[in-house]
């Protein structure tokens, strides 16, 4: 095992106060770095609705003081994901796996979450700069940096978490290449619950004791509901195709009629909860994505991407915040363990310690999708099971710093030495195989083979 090393003398400009930037942030100011972070929206104010949080993320988040505990308290627990078709007849009970290992996975609001991390990074001496957009990032000689606003700011490294639209994806991988679409958008709503409280269709949903967590599935078209005790609130989500040429928007708005229109004929309590979103709660959300990309890591070995900027992922994954979060917890420890002196080759073991778990949970987003898009009723009929939403131990399951600290010394050999090195963070026996957004969508509108599927269960 490689000597530990502080990061103390180590110092990080980190673009993004997203989930990847700011639990990389925590990270490395936990271990002691000096952390300067630019983000160029004014403030937090562009915040979100729910967020899902899996095991393998509140693992990690257990350990930046109060914000899990807090957070625990203002999120959804659903224990059940009721699986319904169009016309809501249940297919499925799936019983959900509430916790791994005693890490809750939970459903929250997403700007909530994030002012507890900023909070948390603040405590640790973190410098957020906002309306600070990065126009450009360099390296030169021992250091890398941003310019920000024509000022040069330089660091030991540059985390780019910068989202799917990152500008420094092209600066890593040397590719001019803009997000695609994924050919779907998503209405999606957060409201009151009380909304659903005077129409008797929707009145029991309102008066559950429980969480609850709802899947309609049609062709081509998928509807969500989950309510938040806690929060007294509701979601209503419909995925459905979408060729439109406008791009991703957190704050584009939605028109309840064209939403209704996605579902005509469904299930009337689904038509009736959406009957109750108050239009200013609704966003008409284009779902943009990137193809799967192996370099992470400038040629200058001092930038490097995370997060979405890295590889982002559908809705359906359940797992873009997690997987952020686990890339943050990776860098911090390959950075400590090979210390200032080794930045580029810490930077290539983060890279080869998360690149082949990220394409998977990547697919698995398309993957769940076509299942309830494209779902394959005689299947169903043999074993319902195949609708269930994945929630594998190889993936809710892992510690991402343990996973980090125990195979950080073969990674560098493999590295250096070319010895050979296999991912265990992935599920057993899975052989990696490149794949990319094009192989995909030629898939859409048809059934797959079973054995396509890499993720499912
Ligand atoms: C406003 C917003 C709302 C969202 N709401 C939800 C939600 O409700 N549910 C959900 O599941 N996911 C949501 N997401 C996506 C989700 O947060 C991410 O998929 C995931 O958490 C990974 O986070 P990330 O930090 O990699 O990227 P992001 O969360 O996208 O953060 C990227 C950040 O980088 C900043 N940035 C980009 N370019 C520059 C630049 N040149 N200079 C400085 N800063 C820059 C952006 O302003 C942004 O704050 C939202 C994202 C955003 C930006």
């Amino acid at each position: 095992m490689a000597q530990t090393t502080s990061l103390s003398g180590i110092t990080a400009i980190i673009i993004g106060v997203g989930y990847g930037g700011l639990s990389a942030s925590i990270e490395l100011a936990l271990k002691g770095a000096d952390v300067q972070v630019f983000e160029s929206y004014p403030d937090m104010t562009k915040q979100g609705d729910v967020i899902q949080v899996p095991a393998n993320a509140t693992r990690l988040m257990s350990r930046w003081g109060d914000v899990l505990s807090q957070t625990v308290k203002e999120s959804a627990l659903p224990t059940v994901l009721a699986i319904q078709n169009k016309d809501g007849k249940l297919l499925l009970d799936q019983q959900l796996h509430t916790e791994f290992g005693g890490f809750p996975n939970i459903y929250s609001h997403r700007g909530r979450i994030q002012k507890r991390m900023y909070d948390e990074a603040v405590k640790h001496g973190v410098r957020v700069n906002f309306g600070a957009a990065v126009t450009e990032v360099f390296e030169e000689g021992d250091s890398a940096g941003v310019i920000v606003g024509g000022v040069k700011n330089t660091a030991d490294v540059v985390l780019a978490s910068d989202g799917v639209h990152s500008r420094t994806r092209g600066y890593v991988t040397g590719a001019v290449e803009r997000p695609k679409k994924s050919g779907f958008a998503v209405y999606r709503s957060w409201f009151p619950l009380s909304q659903l409280q005077n129409d008797p269709v929707t009145k029991p949903i309102y008066e559950s004791k429980k969480d609850l967590f709802q899947i309609w599935i049609g062709e081509n078209t998928h509807a969500i509901l989950t309510t938040n005790r806690a929060l007294q609130t509701a979601t209503c989500f419909v995925t459905h195709k979408d060729l439109s040429d406008v791009v991703e928007d957190w704050n584009l708005p939605g028109d309840v009629q064209d939403m209704l229109a996605c579902v005509e004929g469904w299930d009337p309590v689904l038509r009736h909860i959406i009957q109750s979103i108050p239009p200013e709660c609704l966003i008409d959300y284009k779902l943009l994505w990137r193809d799967p990309v192996p370099k992470w890591v400038s040629n200058g070995g001092r930038v490097c991407l995370l997060g979405d900027a890295a590889h982002p992922h559908l809705a359906t994954s359940g797992t873009g915040a997690a997987q952020a979060i686990e890339d943050a917890a990776t860098i911090a420890v390959v950075l400590e363990k090979l210390g200032k002196q080794n930045v580029p080759i810490a930077l290539k073991s983060y890279e080869k310690l998360r690149y082949e778990r990220t394409s998977l949970t990547q697919r698995m987003g398309w993957e769940t999708r076509h299942v309830w898009h494209q779902t394959d009723w005689n299947a169903v009929a043999s074993n319902p099971d195949f609708l269930k939403l994945p929630q594998p131990a190889w993936l809710l399951g892992v510690d991402a710093v343990d996973y980090a600290e125990e195979n950080i010394e073969a990674v560098k050999s493999h590295l250096l030495d070319g010895a050979p090195f296999q991912s265990k963070n992935v599920p057993p026996g899975h052989v990696h195989e490149d794949w990319n957004i094009e192989m995909m969508l030629s898939h859409e509108g048809k059934k797959v083979d079973e054995d396509f599927y890499k993720t499912r269960e």
